[in-house]
C-alpha cells in the first residue's frame, strides 16, 4: 500500500476512534452504570491476565457486561450497538487489507486508486450497471440489446475471477455502449475486491515505452493484472517490434493464466486483421476463451429527445 493510501485509512480510524470517544463520554455522563461496566470489564481483563480467573469465566463475565451496555443503550434509546467501534468500511476494518494476514486489498482501498488515476484510466462511480437506463435506446430493437447484454455483463462480473469465457470483445461504432457495460463490468469487479486496470491502447503502448528507457517491464506488469481493460483498440501508434509484439505477448500470456480481459475497439474484425498480424486476432477472437459482443444501431449521445 502506497504512502497517501495508508494516511487515508490513518485519517479514518483517527476520525472514528474520535468519534467513538466522543459517543462514550456522553452515555457516560447520562449513566454512570456503563462507566462502572467499563471498569469491571478493564478488571477482568487484568484478573484473566494474571491468571486469577479462568478463559471460561472471563468469557462468561464479559458476555453479561456486553449484554447489561446492550440493554442500558437501548433504554436511553440509542443503538445496540452504538458503543462499538466505528468502521466506514467494516469489511476491512479501515485498514484498506483483507483476507489471511490483510494481504488482499479490499474493495475500498481499490476504489481509492482508481480516483488517484487521471480521468481516461478512471473506472468511474457514473457507468454502474444500477446506472443502466433502457430508455437510451431510441429503439426497441436496441433497446432488448441493451437489456441483454447488461444481464450478460452482469453474469460475467458474478463469475469472476473466472467466468466460463475469460475474455470480451467489445466490437461497434462509437458511443453505443461499449465503454458503458465495460466500465460497469469493471467497477463491479472492483466491488468484488478484484484489482483491476482499465487502459487505453494508446496508453498501453506510450507505458510499454517509457518502461524500456526507464527499465520498468510494463508488458508483464499488465500480463499479470488480475483482471485488465484494453480500451480503444486500433487508435494506439504503430510503433516497429513494439506495438504488435507487445499487445501480442500481453493477450497471450492471459489467455494461458486465464485472466480475465476485456478489449474494446470502434473497429471491426476485418479491419482488426488488416491493421495486425493473424495471430493477435486469432487471440483476440479465439471463441474458446472469448464472448464477442457487437454493438450495432444508432448512437445514443447524440439521438435526439
Ligand atoms: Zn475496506
Amino acid at each position: 500500500m502506497n504512502g497517501s493510501l495508508q494516511q487515508y485509512y490513518n485519517r479514518i480510524r483517527m476520525r472514528n476512534a474520535a468519534i467513538a470517544e466522543q459517543r462514550r463520554t456522553e452515555c457516560e455522563k447520562k449513566n454512570p452504570r456503563i462507566a462502572s461496566l467499563r471498569e469491571e470489564q478493564g478488571e477482568i481483563v487484568r484478573r484473566f491476565a494474571a491468571g486469577k480467573i479462568t478463559n471460561e469465566q472471563a468469557q462468561s463475565r464479559l458476555g453479561a457486561i456486553a449484554a447489561e451496555q446492550k440493554n442500558l443503550l437501548i433504554a436511553m434509546g440509542l443503538g445496540a450497538s452504538y458503543l462499538d467501534p466505528i468502521y466506514t468500511c467494516p469489511k476491512c476494518r479501515d485498514t484498506g487489507e483483507i483476507g489471511k494476514g490483510r494481504q488482499k486489498p479490499c474493495s475500498c482501498a481499490l476504489k481509492k486508486m482508481q480516483e488517484e488515476l487521471t480521468d481516461g484510466a478512471r473506472i468511474n462511480t457514473r457507468e454502474t450497471f444500477a446506472a443502466f437506463n433502457p430508455a437510451v435506446y431510441a429503439t426497441d430493437a436496441q433497446r432488448s440489446f441493451g437489456v441483454r447484454c447488461k444481464a450478460y455483463c452482469e453474469k460475467y462480473v458474478a463469475a469472476l475471477p473466472h467466468p466460463e469465457k475469460p475474455n470480451l470483445l467489445f466490437l461497434g461504432a462509437p458511443g453505443l455502449g461499449k465503454s458503458f457495460f465495460a466500465n460497469a463490468i469493471a467497477y463491479g469487479a472492483i466491488e468484488r475486491g478484484i484489482e483491476t486496470r482499465k487502459v487505453t491502447a494508446y496508453r498501453f503502448i506510450q507505458d510499454v515505452m517509457d518502461g524500456i528507457s526507464n527499465g520498468t517491464d510494463a508488458v508483464r506488469i499488465y500480463a499479470n493484472l488480475p483482471f485488465l481493460v484494453i480500451d480503444d483498440l486500433g487508435t494506439e501508434p504503430m510503433v516497429p517490434n513494439v506495438t504488435k509484439e507487445t499487445l501480442f505477448s500481453v493477450l497471450n500470456e492471459r489467455i494461458a493464466m486465464r485472466l480475465p480481459t476485456i478489449v474494446i475497439s470502434n473497429q471491426m474484425t476485418d479491419a482488426l486483421s488488416e491493421r495486425y498480424d493473424e495471430r493477435i486476432v486469432s487471440r483476440l477472437t479465439d471463441k474458446s476463451v472469448t464472448a464477442i459482443v457487437v454493438f450495432s444501431g444508432k448512437n445514443l449521445r447524440t439521438r435526439q429527445s
